[in-house]
């Protein structure tokens, strides 16, 4: 014991955020380390090549598995403590074992930006205002001739403890007034952290409702398992009530001063989500997600690492959160494909979420109203509790799905005769009718009618999206914009057509069939800036009758109570996906969309425009509903060997050159498969659907296995030479474990 304590370890194995798979080893000088206790999960900075590095220290070590003598110091120590928790480093660790991703990467990805680049772990501090005594004895009157001034002495004095800089300029007070009374002596300011001010406390202002007996007996089975892990999935329709039960067992777990973590999908996190956590807790809560400045983001992760956030409500990027508290996590929507970052280090936030909840030994909760076929498959196998809300809360009706059939009918605009009437009929009531159709910008392809040119992207294999309000053409795989075309390029003829419609098209084609119905369009497009969304939700809100056309942002997590009518456009739309998960999703997004129908006392309707009616997959997700479709849909994933029976690892490689990526996979099939164990079925390489997109030409292997060992070990000597192969060359690679997208 005693000599361990005088003689600190002399290496210390670090993580730097570099593409490999491998930690680096250093020197500690004697010096520093009979300063310092260095720990795990420090940040240090390393001499790396010719420069130097920020790293994060993963263990300390008596031994190097380096040749000793190159082993250098490291330069200095940047934290007197670990910004990275044991927890979170043995979850970073498993991660980027099970991902197959580098470490240094992974452990990076974990911490907020202004981390990354060396800040340190404090809050922001703001400028808060105080009165002197001369200043909060003084007249206001006196000040009569600096109005500015007067104004800003008046809010202080009203404040005998103090106003943050934030607050007055909510306030609409000048700082250079504030700077004149100080410097008269009447005002003194004072650094605050921002964390001591006390802006996030909500209030509770709405009492809980009764639960019905399903809700209950689900209250009732998630309290009873509270303590311990365990997965349970809260599978209820739209208007079930799952949100209301996962706010009244949070009610318990803040008591007992526990931390929640709730995870919402990219775009789910509405102000009106916000608002209704808010108004249940007397508690801090804070948010992650993608639309907050470094700097909030930093504060926010802050306030659940010191455990003063009771809750959490973050995107995908909130799994590696820090919460010493942590007594469960709940992942809203749990089938939604934003958890899964589909660039860089590929991880999956429900899966890495159970993990982190199973080394916690505390309960995840995933609610959905279309679980993932993933989820599902646990829960038949018993692996996950399944908790089933099939009624409406408050009485509301389930809405009916009616195929609409548009074999040799004449449409008007893309509708059917049979959506138009129901669509009179629902504004006529004063209710709202919501438009379905999950493709934005005005028309899909610009062509020439004389040459048949079509305008094409540079750089993808796809074409041009038209956008004519913004007067573009736009690429919805690289972002490449240019002016919309008037003449041909080929031909010079001024005539060009766009073929297809997108929701611009149907909003400006609906303007014209209703002329005095308010039409709100919601789709990237229109919500690009940041209000843009609470303000539409507003105006939706703010109408009796209204037409809502818009993409599948419309699907997720918003509540428009007065719509009465979806119709789904174009409900064949994925039904011949390449993907073998198209069916899934389709099924997933017409049942989402479909929920929004008849929330609250009023009964709703769906149409589905299609031209297959009688397709096996339409006609069992109208008669039967989703959960009768998904379990067939696993029936026959199983009889095809497919995930989640099967995992499955994808292998992509990408580059500028026409061939290379295709042949280097060629050479690393040839060099390595007979190395795999007998099991593990090997697809490829092949071409991408879309093989070049931003100028990148781009192949992939497919492994599949029944056995995980099998895989990993596989894919274990795959990236390891693949690593090696790529290092002198412009060929860039990634291994996607579990993925979602297989072309
Ligand atoms: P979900 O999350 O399943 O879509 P919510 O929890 O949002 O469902 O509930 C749908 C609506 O019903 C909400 O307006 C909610 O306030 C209300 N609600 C939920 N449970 C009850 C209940 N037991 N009694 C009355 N209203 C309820
Ligand atoms: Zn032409
Ligand atoms: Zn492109």
């Amino acid at each position: 014991m005693q000599e361990t304590l005088l003689t600190p370890h002399p290496y210390i194995k670090v993580a730097l955020p570099v593409p490999m798979r491998t930690l680096f080893d250093y020197r500690v000088p004697k010096a520093l380390a009979l300063r310092h206790a260095l720990k795990p999960g420090m940040r240090v900075k390393v001499p790396f090549g010719k420069s130097s590095r920020l790293g994060v220290i993963v263990a300390l070590s008596d031994i190097s598995d380096w040749d000793e003598a190159q082993v250098k110091p490291l330069t200095s120590l940047h934290d007197e403590e670990a910004v990275i928790s044991p927890e979170l480093m043995q979850l970073c660790e498993w991660a980027a074992r099970y991902y197959h991703h580098p470490i240094g990467d992974v452990i990076f990805h974990a911490l907020p930006v202004l981390l990354r680049k060396g800040e340190s772990p404090e809050f922001r501090t703001e400028n808060w205002w105080f009165t002197t005594p001369e200043g909060q004895a003084l007249s206001i009157d006196s000040l009569k001739r600096a109005p500015r001034q007067q104004d800003f002495l008046k809010a202080v004095q009203q404040h005998p403890n103090g106003l943050s800089q934030h607050a007055m300029s909510v306030l609409d007070l000048a700082v250079s007034a504030g700077k004149s009374l100080e410097q008269k002596g009447l005002l003194r300011r004072e650094q605050r952290s921002f964390n001591k001010s006390g802006e996030k406390h909500t209030h509770q202002t709405q009492v809980p409702p009764i639960l019905n007996p399903e809700q209950a007996s689900a209250t009732q089975a998630l309290l009873e398992r509270r303590h311990e892990f365990g997965v349970s999935l809260l599978d209820g329709i739209t208007g079930s009530g799952k949100t209301e039960v996962f706010l009244q067992v949070m009610a318990h777990l803040i008591d007992e001063g526990k931390q929640i973590l709730v995870m919402v999908p990219e775009i789910g996190l509405t102000p009106q989500t916000l608002k209704r956590f808010e108004s249940r807790f007397n508690t801090d809560i804070v948010l992650m997600h993608s639309n907050m400045t470094d700097r909030e983001r930093l504060d926010a992760w802050l306030l659940a690492q010191n455990g003063h956030a009771k809750v959490i409500i973050g995107t995908r990027s909130s799994t590696f959160i820090p919460a010493p508290n942590l007594g469960m996590i709940i992942i809203d929507e749990e089938h939604d494909n934003s958890y899964k970052q589909h660039e860089g280090f590929r991880y999956h936030a429900r899966d890495l979420a159970i993990k982190r909840a199973q080394n916690l030994n505390i309960p995840v909760l995933l609610a959905s109203a279309t679980p993932s076929y993933e989820s599902l498959a646990n829960a038949l196998q018993k692996r996950f509790s399944w908790l089933k809300l099939r009624k409406r809360a408050g009485n509301a009706n389930v809405s009916k799905m009616e195929r609409v059939d548009l074999r040799g009918q004449s449409l008007i605009n893309g509708f059917s005769e049979r959506a138009l009437i129901a669509m009179k009929d629902c504004l006529e009531r004063k209710e709202q009718v919501l438009v379905f159709l999950n493709r934005r910008g005005y028309a899909p392809t610009l062509m020439c009618h004389q040459c048949g040119w079509i305008a094409a992207c540079d750089h993808c294999d796809v074409n041009l999206t038209v956008h004519k309000r913004a007067n573009k053409l736009h690429c919805h795989h690289c972002d490449t914009q240019k002016a919309l075309l008037h003449t041909c390029p080929e031909c010079a003829s001024d005539e060009l057509f766009t073929v297809g419609e997108g929701t611009e098209q149907i909003e400006s084609q609906l303007q014209g069939l209703f002329k005095d119905t308010p039409i709100l369009r919601v789709d990237r497009d229109s919500t690009q800036r940041k209000s843009a969304m609470a303000h539409l939700t507003q105006q939706i809100l703010q109408h009796d009758q209204a037409i809502l056309i818009g993409t599948q942002m419309l699907a997720k997590g918003h509540h428009f109570p007065n719509v009465t009518l979806v119709i789904i456009m174009d409900a064949d739309a994925g039904l011949f996906s390449a993907d073998f998960r198209g069916m899934e999703r389709t099924a997933q997004l017409i049942t989402q969309v479909a929920g929004r129908a008849g929330r609250a006392k009023k009964p709703g309707h769906v149409l589905l425009q299609t031209y297959h009616p009688d397709h096996q997959a339409i006609e069992c997700l109208c008669n039967l509903g989703y959960e009768h479709f998904a379990i067939d849909g696993l029936a026959e994933r199983k009889s095809l060997a497919l995930p989640p029976f099967y995992h499955q690892v994808i292998v992509r490689a990408e580059s500028g050159n026409e061939q290379e990526a295709m042949q280097l996979l060629q050479t690393m099939r040839l060099e390595l498969e007979h190395q795999f164990a007998p099991e593990v079925l090997l697809v490829g390489p092949y071409s991408a659907i879309i093989v070049r997109k931003a100028g990148q030409h781009r192949a992939l292997v497919s492994l599949k296995a029944h056995h995980r060992g099998a895989l990993h070990h596989a894919t274990a000597l795959i990236s390891q030479w693949l690593e090696h192969s790529t290092k002198q060359s412009r060929i860039r690679f990634a291994i996607d474990v579990d993925p979602l997208e297989t072309y």
